[in-house]
C-alpha cells in the first residue's frame, strides 16, 4: 500500500504540568489554567483564575495489540518533541500546525496583565518545539482581552519566528467581538508580521457560571455538543469578512482547524446572497464579493470528513487542508494511513496533493517540502 504523506493543519502540544510554576512567580502561576483529575478517572476540574470548570474526561480510545490485549491508544510522542517525530514518521504526517492544549483555557482569564503573562509563558515554552525541528509550526497564544496586549504579543512572537497566532473563536470574556473596530490594530499587526490567524473550533470563552461541560444536555447531548463546537469557526470567519477585515488586509490568511470544510462554500453563498439582496443595509461596503475573501484568504482543516474533499474537487475551494488532530481522541493517530487512503484513493493525484500538502505549504512556505508518497 502506498504511504501517503500529509501535512497537518490541526495538531496539539501538551504543556508540561509545571510550565507556569517554572516560568512565573507563584502568585501568578496559581491563577493559570490547570487540570486536576478526580480519583475515579472520569472527571477533571479545570481551575482558571479562581474559576472552576468541572467536566467529564474523554474516554481513551482502545486498540488491540499484537498479543490480542486491549491497550489504551495513547500517542507515545504526545509529551516529547523527539518521540513525536517518530510517531509522525510512522503515521505519514510531515509538518504540523501545533496549537496549545491547556493554553486554550487562557480565554477564560479576565485580568489583562495576568493573561498577557500567561501567554508569554506558553509561547516561550512552545517555540522550543519549532526550534527543535522545523516540521513543527507552533501557533503562538495571543492575549485577547484588548488590542494593546494582543498587538504587543504579536510583535514579540513574530520576532521569535512564530508563523501562526492562535486566536480563540470568540475573544476573551467581556471583550468586543471579532467584527468590532477595536481589533483593527490586531489585524494590521498580523498582516504586517505575516502571521497566519489560526482559529481552532470549540474555543469559545467560557465563564464558570454558564459552563456545564458543553452547551446541551439530555438525549443526544454528546453529539449535539460535538456538532455545536464546529460553528464558532464559521462565525469568526463570517465576522471578519463582513467587517471588511480582508478589504483592509488582503494579505491576511486565516485557517479554521478541526471544523470540516464544506461549510466554506456554504458560508460564501450565504454571504454573497446577503450582500446582494440586502445591499442597502450592508455596512461597511466591501471592495470584492464576500465569497472571494472566503475562497482566497480562508483555509480549513478536517480529519475524517469524507465530504471535505469535495469542497475542493467539486466546489472549487482550493484552501482545504487535511489535519490529524494529533494527539487528541478525535484525531487519526493509529489509523492515519487508513484514513488518508479512504479519503484520497479515488481522488486525482494533483487534487490529493493539494489537500494533503499544498494548501498547508502555501500558508507556511518556510516548512521543508513533504516527501513524495511512497510505494
Ligand atoms: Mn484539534
Amino acid at each position: 500500500m502506498t504511504k501517503i504523506w500529509a501535512n497537518s493543519g490541526d495538531s496539539h502540544l501538551v504543556e508540561p504540568a509545571d510550565l507556569f510554576t517554572t516560568a512565573l512567580p507563584p502568585e501568578v502561576a496559581a491563577r493559570m489554567p490547570r487540570s486536576v483529575k478526580d480519583d475515579d478517572g472520569k472527571h477533571e476540574t479545570l481551575y482558571v483564575d479562581g474559576q472552576a470548570f468541572r467536566r467529564r474526561m474523554p474516554r481513551a480510545a482502545m486498540l488491540t495489540d499484537s498479543e490480542g490485549k486491549t491497550v489504551e491508544q495513547r500517542a507515545p510522542g504526545a509529551n516529547d518533541m523527539s518521540l513525536r517525530l517518530i510517531d509522525l514518521d510512522q503515521e505519514g504526517i510531515w509538518a504540523e500546525l501545533v496549537y496549545p492544549s491547556i493554553g486554550i483555557w487562557m480565554s477564560s482569564i479576565q485580568d489583562p496583565d495576568l493573561l498577557a503573562a500567561g501567554c508569554r509563558a506558553v509561547n516561550d515554552w512552545a517555540i522550543g518545539y519549532q526550534r527543535f525541528n522545523d516540521r513543527y509550526v507552533c501557533a503562538a497564544t495571543i492575549p485577547l482581552l484588548n488590542a494593546e496586549h494582543a498587538v504587543a504579543e504579536v510583535h514579540r512572537v513574530a520576532a521569535m519566528d512564530f508563523k501562526a497566532g492562535y486566536l480563540s473563536v470568540t475573544p476573551c470574556l467581556g471583550a468586543p467581538d471579532w467584527n468590532d473596530d477595536v481589533w483593527k490594530p490586531l489585524w494590521a499587526a498580523l498582516e504586517e508580521t505575516g502571521i497566519v490567524v489560526a482559529f481552532h473550533v470549540g474555543t469559545e470563552a467560557h465563564d464558570a457560571a454558564s459552563f456545564h461541560g458543553g452547551y446541551f444536555r439530555g438525549p443526544g447531548g454528546a453529539l449535539i455538543n460535538y456538532v455545536e463546537t464546529t460553528y464558532g469557526g464559521q462565525r469568526a470567519v463570517t465576522k471578519m469578512i463582513a467587517a471588511g477585515v480582508f478589504d483592509r488586509h488582503p494579505d491576511l490568511k486565516v485557517i479554521v482547524s478541526e471544523g470540516g470544510a464544506t461549510w466554506g462554500p456554504f458560508i460564501a453563498d450565504r454571504l454573497d446572497e446577503g450582500y446582494r439582496q440586502h445591499a442597502s443595509a450592508v455596512r461597511p461596503p466591501l471592495r470584492r464579493l464576500p465569497s472571494e475573501y472566503l475562497y482566497e484568504n480562508v483555509y480549513a482543516s478536517f480529519q475524517h470528513d469524507s465530504s471535505a474533499v469535495k469542497a475542493m474537487t467539486a466546489m472549487g475551494w482550493k484552501n482545504v487542508c487535511w489535519g490529524s488532530d494529533y494527539p487528541h481522541l478525535e484525531g487519526t493517530f493509529g489509523h492515519t494511513q487508513k484514513t488518508l487512503h479512504e479519503l484520497f484513493d479515488d481522488v486525482a493525484p494533483a487534487d490529493r496533493r493539494r489537500i494533503t500538502v499544498g494548501a498547508f505549504s502555501e500558508l507556511f512556505p518556510h516548512v521543508p517540502p513533504a516527501p513524495a508518497d511512497e510505494d
